[in-house]
């Protein structure tokens, strides 16, 4: 019993150490990386953060998703279509979609090292990129995919908060959690279609309907890849709420063979 207490101890003396450790080490990435001179993407000092958080060099090498797109999740398309596949085959509860940039190349290894080197201050120069792609959206609420309480922990921070956080801020607009994670995703690779919604939203709850009633809601992620994720997240906000909007810095172009597996 003393033993087991003894142990006790000594992990919470040594997270507090990792606390201290990573509070210290965060100060000092800003000292180093200030939060708005550097560009996003490769941390070159660039002239105008505010105007465009990236350098002129990685301009020309970032892949955008600008290309011809489904109108509603933002997926490339490469026939004449103009609603893909997946949308076309399942109900979507959000209206739209955007995704300024394709997971891959520069984009992907900014993201990584957000949430793996916990570089927090990207959030802010992803916010710009995002808060341009939206103009004109009508949105009353930000809101963000959350995740477990000890996930969280874990990492640390949600990368999804922290972007809708720094999105709220530039369009003035209130960022609230409006749904909570109660269990981690199980695993979908075993389930067809109706057991992947029904696995899907058993681990979303909606925290207070009043929150979000009547009103034009955005979720934000930090990449869209099946849309499997932010659809749950869609529907059960969708029960209250007016439109449902969804954006994220990067989308995931899946391959084909992907496609006919894949979580729709
Ligand atoms: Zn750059
Ligand atoms: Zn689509």
């Amino acid at each position: 019993m003393k033993k087991s207490l003894k142990n006790k101890e000594k992990t919470q003396k040594k997270r507090k150490k990792y606390d201290i450790f990573k509070k210290i080490s965060i100060f000092f990435n800003k000292l180093i990386f200030p939060d708005d001179i550097k560009c996003v993407f490769c941390g070159r000092d660039i002239p105008s953060f505010y105007e465009k958080p990236y350098c002129s060099n990685c301009e020309k090498l970032l892949p955008k998703n600008d290309g011809k797109r489904c109108l509603i999740c933002d997926e490339p398309i490469g026939n004449e279509a103009v609603i893909c596949d997946h949308c076309q085959k399942n109900k979507r509860y959000f209206k739209k979609a955007r995704a300024p940039f394709l997971y891959k190349d520069l984009v992907r290894k900014s993201l990584l090292s957000y949430k793996s080197d916990n570089k927090r201050y990207l959030a802010k120069g992803y916010a710009i990129i995002i808060a341009k792609e939206i103009k004109g959206w009508k949105i009353d609420l930000i809101t963000y995919v959350p995740m477990t309480k000890r996930k969280e922990k874990e990492r640390s921070f949600n990368q999804s908060k922290l972007l809708a956080k720094n999105l709220a801020k530039i369009l003035n607009l209130p960022c609230l959690e409006t749904l909570e994670k109660v269990s981690e995703t199980k695993s979908q690779k075993t389930l067809n279609y109706l057991e992947r919604q029904k696995n899907l939203l058993s681990v979303f709850n909606l925290k207070d309907k009043e929150l979000v009633k009547n009103k034009n809601v955005l979720i934000v992620d930090d990449i869209i890849t099946t849309c499997a994720t932010l659809n749950t997240c869609a529907k059960i906000l969708s029960k209250h709420a007016n439109n449902i909007f969804v954006c994220a810095l990067a989308r995931n172009a899946l391959k084909k063979e992907e496609n006919e597996n894949v979580e729709l």
